[in-house]
Order: structure tokens, then sequence, then C-alpha cells
């Protein structure tokens, strides 16, 4: 009898791991409508809908749970799908996100060496768009791609090397990597800054989150953190001061 309870709780165990790990809420659709074209071929060889479903659940799971910190549905944007459409070409760029349609460039998976890593790599920033809360289109456009790029960050799927540097940058929302690295400094001011500022702007957008997430207005933060890295970047690259 023992036995036998030793083996359902076994059971139960390895049930419930493998559903928190690999099973997030959202449904993922994936249609490849390239798959005509090279790198839609590629796409289907290497990758193929299964494997591009398993790595979009990952994503996702991570974007709540670790970045955005959105762990009960109540945070989250009302949703129970995201379309992944892979499309022969789109205008400017790999992939572009709206509500809860993602489009993928073929072109992107031609390109790519690893195509893996890369569409964990795009999926990391287009999905947080689907996820992030932008004070009803009130969030400044470079906040937006920063945070989107920060996830990129938190995922580890940037080369560090082949992009800007912490303290780089003319202004806090230049966008992309410029403000993703300085909202992870804010995480260092404030931890967990970036998930609190993303539930601050599910309504509006104000400035003034900065100053009530950690103390200082933005450009008091902005200036920290040149100060920080600047002195940094001129002992280990022999550069100037780069504001
Ligand atoms: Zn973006």
């Amino acid at each position: 009898m023992a036995h036998h309870n030793t083996f359902f709780v076994c059971t139960l165990l390895i049930f419930s791991l493998s559903f928190h790990g690999t099973d997030s809420a959202l449904n993922f659709e994936v249609i490849n409508q390239a798959a005509q074209t090279p790198g839609g071929m590629k796409f289907d060889q290497q990758l193929g809908i299964p494997g591009a479903k398993e790595i979009l659940a990952q994503v996702n799971d991570f974007i709540w749970n670790e970045v955005l910190e959105q762990t009960t549905p109540e945070d989250r944007i009302p949703m129970d799908h995201i379309e992944v459409l892979i499309l022969e070409n789109i205008v400017g760029g790999d992939g572009v996100a709206s509500a809860n349609h993602i489009n993928v460039s073929a072109i992107f998976f031609q390109r790519e060496p690893d195509i893996k890593h890369g569409f964990r790599h795009l999926m990391s920033h287009e999905m947080t768009h689907c996820l992030q809360w932008n004070g009803e289109g009130t969030t400044p456009q470079m906040l937006v791609e920063g945070i989107a790029d920060y996830t990129t960050l938190r995922a580890k799927t940037v080369d560090r090397a082949r992009f800007e540097k912490p303290g780089d940058g003319e202004k806090w929302d230049q966008g992309y990597h410029i403000t993703a690295l300085f909202l992870e400094y804010c995480d260092t001011v404030t931890p967990s800054f970036v998930a609190k500022l993303n539930k601050m702007m599910r309504k509006k957008y104000d400035v003034g989150y900065f100053k009530e997430i950690t103390g200082k207005p933005v450009e008091q933060l902005w200036s920290d953190y040149k100060a920080k890295y600047g002195g940094k970047l001129e002992t280990k690259y022999g550069r100037k001061d780069i504001a």
C-alpha cells in the first residue's frame, strides 16, 4: 500500500512539474505562409510549428513570470491566444507585433545562423509588445521599445558585445538597447523597477512614475547612470565621457 502511495505521489509531482514547465496559459497559432521561400523552408526543416510553439510558450512564461511579473490573470492584458504568421517579407524589419498578432519575415530565418536562438530572441521582443501595458497608447513609443529590448537582455538572447554598452546614449528615452540598458540600471535602484513601471502604465503614462518608484526623477536617474558607467568606460576602454 505504501508502495502504491509513493508511486501516486511521484506521478502527481512529475505531472505538476511538467505542467508548470512547459504549459503556458496562452494558446499559440503558428502559420507558415512562406513555406515555398528559402526562409520558410528552413523554418520547416530546422524548427517547425511544434518547435516554434514550444519556444513561444517558454517566452510567454518568462515574460509573465520574470519580466513583467504578471503572475495572476488580473495583472495581464486579457488575451487567450497569440497568432504568429510567417510571411515572405515584411516592411521595415524582422518582426512586427500588434495586439495578439506577430508577423515574422521568412527572410529573418533565411539569414539567421541559429534559428532556434534567433526566434527566441525575436519573440522575446515582439511578444513583450503583445503583453505589456502602454498607458492605452500614451506611453512614449521609445520606452515601449526599450522595455521590449529589456526582455531580450533578461532572456540573455543578446550578444551584448555587439550592441551598445551600459552608459551609452544621449537620452534615456532613445529607445531599444539604450533605453533597455538604462532600465536594467533602474532595476538596481529599485528591484523589479520595470515590472512596477509596467503595472502603473495600465491606464495611462506619466514620467513621474520613475520618481514614484525610485524616489528620483528620471533626469536624475539618467545622470546617475551616466556618471556610474561614464567613469567605468573611460577606464576600461580608454574613452572619454560619451555623453
Ligand atoms: Zn518593437
